[in-house]
């Protein structure tokens, strides 16, 4: 049974957002404040104002608003710097303190789920339109209408238990650069009752930076955030420590495509994505977030006695620097004298991965780079020589 109730404790209902506004400006403010806008919109849902005060309505909370937007949490809400940065604090503070919970941004595509268009598919995947549900090794295909067009959407392995069980250690958001109304429609996939991510879906609309997107739109303080993407370059530097980068998930053929990776899609060889030992992505994803959370909230040493000014980018600084120093074969390598990273890119010259069937493999074998199994390294260790590659190949895992 999923948990209820990972809603914003300030901002899940209008009262609250009122009463909060109220005591932050004493209701010294006569003229216009947000707070009025606010209460005229309580006012107008009881009772029955014509279009053209509607319209009215909207041109003044736009003309009061700061830039920021926070129209996705109540329609037409802005508000001043002062007042995002109380609300920041008081929801942060909120949720640390009685909760328990930090922030957990999710991004949808090749994160969460993979998304084709309907008109885009192959003809090796026609047969997911018809047999979506019944084929049960490909449940979780969904069929999506948007204006204008049809999508079909695939959810990644685990994902569902992922939602429920992340949600009870963090208040989870969407942050998706599609648009609004794709965030909507896969919102309402991934949370029919709107009970995990209660109205906290931001879409390329709401960002305040073109193809950017910055936790400036989110009433939680950086410190307190954690993000969840598989494109670290599109968050603004400022939010980039904030980043925990998923392996891309691509299980249409459009998908695939898009990147560059000619090989067969798990929906044409109709399979699904898992790690090397048969699991997956997002439980993975999840142990770690567990790691996160638990360091943040329990280790006084590290993050110090408040929990108000503890930081939860430095913990995944820590972690990302215990797993480089104390992964043996990792040292090992750097002993041989390479130069080792956790990234694949144009430097990158060998992969070494015990699983051929990892995103990571493909790149390496579409790059033309070469992919060796660990013991690559070890027996250069062993022999004080570099081997020769075509001696350690890289193997599917079953
Ligand atoms: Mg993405």
């Amino acid at each position: 049974m999923m948990s209820v109730a990972t809603v914003s404790p300030i901002l899940h209902n209008i009262d609250n957002l009122v009463g909060f506004l109220k005591r932050g400006r004493g209701q010294q403010d006569s003229d216009c404040s947000q707070l009025e806008l606010i209460e005229r919109r309580k006012r107008r849902n009881i009772i029955e104002t014509t279009t053209n005060e509607e319209a009215r309505f909207a041109d003044e909370e736009k003309s009061r608003s700061s830039g920021v937007r926070f129209g996705y949490l109540h329609k037409g809400l802005g508000l001043n710097h002062d007042e995002i940065d109380r609300l920041r604090n008081d929801n942060t503070n909120i949720l640390l303190l009685h909760h328990k919970k930090l922030h957990l941004v999710l991004d949808l595509d090749h994160t969460l789920l993979n998304s084709t268009f309907l008109d885009n598919m192959s003809p090796d995947e026609q047969y997911l339109k018809t047999q979506t549900q019944s084929d049960h090794s490909l449940q979780h295909v969904h069929i999506v209408n948007t204006p204008g067009t049809q999508l079909m959407t695939k959810f990644r392995p685990y994902m569902m238990t992922f939602l429920m069980q992340a949600s009870q250690m963090f208040e989870l958001s969407i942050y998706t650069m599609g648009s609004r109304d794709y965030a909507l429609e896969m919102a309402k996939l991934l949370d029919p009752r709107n009970q995990i991510f209660g109205g906290r879906v931001i879409s390329r609309s709401e960002s305040t930076k073109e193809d950017r997107k910055g936790l400036d739109v989110l009433l939680a303080r950086d410190s307190a955030v954690l993000i969840l993407d598989d494109t670290k370059d599109v968050w603004t530097v400022d939010n980039q420590d904030n980043v925990i980068i998923m392996p891309r998930y691509h299980f249409f053929r459009s998908s695939c495509q898009q990147f560059g990776l000619s090989s067969k899609p798990y929906s044409e060889l109709k399979t699904d994505e898992c790690d090397r030992y048969g699991g997956a992505y997002l439980a993975n994803v999840l142990q770690l977030l567990r790691h996160v959370h638990s360091i943040f909230f329990n280790e006084i040493e590290i993050q110090g006695w408040d929990l108000i000014d503890r930081d939860v980018r430095l913990v995944l600084k820590l972690l990302q620097k215990e797993v480089a120093d104390t992964h043996p074969l990792w040292k090992m390598a750097e002993q041989l004298g390479a130069i080792c990273s956790t990234q694949v890119d144009p430097t990158v010259t060998h992969v070494v991965a015990a699983d051929a069937r990892t995103q990571k493999s493909r790149w390496t074998v579409e790059e033309g780079k070469f992919l060796v199994n660990p013991q690559w390294i070890h027996t250069a260790n062993f022999m004080w020589q570099k081997q020769p590659e075509d001696s350690f190949p890289c193997h599917y895992q079953h």
